[in-house]
C-alpha cells in the first residue's frame, strides 16, 4: 500500500465513521478472522462498525471474539441493506471481485461509500478507492496485522484482535505449513501470541471439534479417492446422497481435498461436491509447486483463487463434471509432469 494511501486512511479514520466490513461468501477462518480483527480494532476509535457476511459459516468459527455481532446478508437482508446504504466506508476483506459476495454484489456496487480492499487473491478487480492487495501474503489476517501496524497502531492489538488474526493465519496456511508461510508470518504469529492469542486453545477450537458423522464422512471421502498417476493428479467425489448419509453440516468437508494432495507424487488434487440445493458441483482445487489452480479454475470452472488453492463450480452433474475434468488433463500433462 502506498504511503499516501496510509496517510489518507489514517486521516479518514480520525473521526467516527459509519463502517461496514464484508468477507466473501461462504466465509472461512481467514475471512471471519480478518473481518472481526479489523472490526475490533475500529471499535477502539468509536466508529459505528459492523461485519456483514454474505451468508452463514461453519460452527467451528462461532466461538471467535464478537462473532455473535456478525450480520448475515441472506437471512438479515433488510438490516444489512440499511447499513450498506448508510455506510461511509466499506472494507472488503479476503476477496478480489465483488461477485465473490454473491447476492450482496448489487448493494455493494451501488453504494457510494469509500471502499477499501484488503486481500491476497490473484488478479484483484479495481473497484476500491484504496486497494491493499498482496498475493505473496499468507492470509488476509496477516495483512490486517500489517495494515494496523502501518497505521502505527500495533500497540492497539489486544488479546481478542490477536485471537482473530491468529486464527485466520493458522487456517489459511494449513497451520503454518504451506509455502505462503514466511519468516515474517512467523514473526507476526509470535507477536500475536505475545499479545494474548492462546495458540493451543485456538487450534483445539478449530480442529478438534469433529462430530462422529464428520469422521465417517471422511472415511467415505477417502474410499472415493481416485488417482491418475500419469497426470500426478488425484480427485475425490462426494454426492449429495453421501453427504446426507452422514448428516452433512456446513464446513464438514473443509480440508478433505488436502488428503488427495498428501499422496506421494501427487501435485494436483481436486474435490467435487454435489450441492443439489444450488444445483451445482462445488469444486476445490489444490496444487504443489508452480502448477496454477487459479489459472486452471478460471479457464474451466468459473472460479479462481491462488496458485496453490482455488475454488470453482460446474453446472453439469457430477459424472459429466468428472468427465470434463479428466478430458482437460491431457492438455496439462506437460505442466503437471515438469514440476
Ligand atoms: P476453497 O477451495 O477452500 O473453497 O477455496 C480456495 C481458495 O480459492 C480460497 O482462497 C477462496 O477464497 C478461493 N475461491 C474459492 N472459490 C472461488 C471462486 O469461485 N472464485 C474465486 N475467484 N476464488 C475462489
Ligand atoms: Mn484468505
Amino acid at each position: 500500500m502506498k504511503k499516501q494511501d496510509i496517510t489518507d486512511i489514517k486521516t479518514l479514520l480520525q473521526s467516527p465513521k459509519k463502517i461496514v466490513i464484508v468477507p466473501h461468501k461462504n466465509p472461512d477462518g481467514d475471512a471471519i478472522g480478518s473481518t472481526l480483527g479489523l472490526y475490533l480494532y475500529l471499535l477502539k476509535y468509536h466508529h459505528e462498525v459492523r461485519v456483514i457476511a454474505p451468508n452463514d459459516y461453519p460452527d467451528f468459527l462461532k466461538w471467535m471474539p464478537s462473532e455473535a455481532t456478525v450480520l448475515k446478508y441472506d437471512t438479515q437482508t433488510e438490516a444489512s441493506e440499511t447499513l450498506i446504504q448508510q455506510a461511509e466506508i466499506i472494507f472488503t476483506l479476503d476477496f478480489n471481485a465483488l461477485n465473490r459476495t454473491g447476492d450482496m454484489e448489487p448493494a455493494l456496487a451501488k453504494s457510494e461509500a469509500i471502499k477499501i480492499m484488503i486481500d491476497h487473491h490473484q488478479q484483484p478487480d479495481d473497484y476500491a478507492l484504496y486497494t491493499y492487495s498482496d498475493v505473496s501474503m499468507s492470509s488476509t489476517c496477516e495483512m490486517v496485522y500489517h495494515f494496523i501496524d502501518m497505521l502505527a497502531d500495533a500497540n492497539k492489538i489486544d488479546a481478542d484482535i490477536a485471537t482473530c488474526l491468529y486464527t485466520g493465519i493458522m487456517t489459511d496456511t494449513g497451520s503454518f505449513r504451506f509455502s505462503s508461510t514466511t519468516a515474517t508470518t512467523h514473526k507476526v504469529i509470535a507477536d500475536l501470541i505475545d499479545k494474548g492469542a492462546e495458540n493451543a486453545e485456538i487450534h483445539n477450537a478449530i480442529y478438534d471439534t469433529n462430530s462422529y458423522n464428520r469422521l465417517q464422512l471422511l472415511g467415505c471421502t477417502l474410499s472415493n479417492l481416485k488417482v491418475l498417476p500419469e497426470y500426478r493428479t488425484a480427485y475425490i467425489t462426494l454426492s449429495q446422497q453421501e453427504l446426507n448419509n452422514f448428516d452433512y453440516k456446513k464446513g464438514d468437508t473443509e480440508g478433505f481435498v488436502n488428503y488427495a494432495l498428501s499422496l506421494q507424487n501427487i501435485i494436483f488434487a481436486a474435490i467435487f461436491i454435489e450441492d443439489q440445493k444450488q444445483n451445482i458441483i462445488k469444486i476445490s482445487l489444490r496444487s504443489k509447486g508452480d502448477f496454477s489452480v487459479n489459472e486452471f479454475s478460471r479457464a474451466h470452472f468459473s472460479g479462481g483463487g491462488h496458485t496453490n488453492a482455488a475454488g470453482g463450480k460446474s453446472d453439469t452433474d457430477l459424472n459429466e463434471t468428472i468427465e470434463k475434468f479428466i478430458s482437460i488433463l491431457p492438455s496439462y500433462k506437460k505442466a503437471l509432469n515438469n514440476e
